[in-house]
């Protein structure tokens, strides 16, 4: 039994949508270090007590029992995870040493010291992160703090490359991605890409209303629903510089 402490909005024992190609079994922790305008977590990110409680272990654990032989990974989303990195480690570590399950962190890859603790002690085994460009606009943070989170972003893919992990790189497409602010962004981390053991890139429209209900309202009524066009051209020049990309494309009642 895991002796964790995390505050989390829940799980669901089986899902098909987490992670590309995969069944997961999927918890959402609270807490996040950014403050993205289009995010629909926010009541997540924000630990909002109408959402966020802590997390029942022993609910939990006979959950992951029952569906241990279903499922390729654990997959921990949020919120950001690594916010509560020390209890997290707790879990992760029952789960290998007591389940034998293999795990997937999703994070937004910008607290790199908890990053690094939990890939050395070998208790994630793969990664999925969204490349949110540019970040000024898409952290919901000054300038100046965005532009050094994306530098520990930068950092976070090397260390990530480094131990030869499988990532999953979502790529948030607002009305004002182009293929330019794309291609500037994605050759700066070119070298870790082509360093990774395996990479899935998945080009994911940003949802505003009425799909989802996004922190900042306005702000994605300026920028969020781009066109299923749009989504092409981005997943054509994605392609031109040697990558493989799937798109999610949504049909809006
Ligand atoms: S989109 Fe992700 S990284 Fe951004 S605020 Fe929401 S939970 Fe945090």
């Amino acid at each position: 039994m895991s002796d964790a402490r995390l505050i989390g909005a829940g799980w669901k024992s089986i899902s098909l949508i987490d992670v590309v190609d995969s069944v997961t079994f999927t918890v959402w922790l609270c807490g996040c270090n950014l403050s993205c305008p289009f995010c629909h977590n926010w009541k997540l990110a924000g630990n909002n007590p109408e959402r966020c409680d802590f997390l029942d272990n022993r609910r939990l654990l006979e959950d992951v029992e029952a569906s241990r032989g279903l499922i390729d990974f654990l997959h921990v989303t949020g919120g950001e995870p690594l916010v509560q990195y020390i209890e997290l480690g707790k879990l992760l570590r029952t789960l290998k040493e007591s389940y034998g399950i293999e795990v997937s962190l999703n994070t937004n890859l910008t607290l790199t010291s908890p990053l690094s603790r939990i890939i050395e002690e070998d208790l994630v085994d793969h990664l999925a992160t969204d490349f949110k460009v540019p970040p000024d606009k898409m952290f919901g943070l000054s300038s100046l703090l965005a532009q050094k989170l994306w530098q520990k972003y930068e950092e976070g893919l090397s260390l990530v490359a480094d131990h030869q992990l499988p990532l999953e790189l979502r790529i948030p497409i607002a009305k004002f991605t182009t293929p330019e602010l794309l291609g500037e962004y994605l050759r700066r981390v070119e070298r870790s890409l082509s360093r990774l053991s395996k990479l899935v890139i998945v080009i994911n429209p940003l949802l505003g209303e009425p799909a989802t209900t996004p922190r900042d309202r306005e702000w994605c009524s300026s920028h969020c629903n781009p066109s299923n066009d749009r989504l092409d051209e981005i997943a054509e020049s994605v392609k031109k510089l040697g990558f493989e990309v799937k798109i999610k494309k949504w049909v809006l009642g």
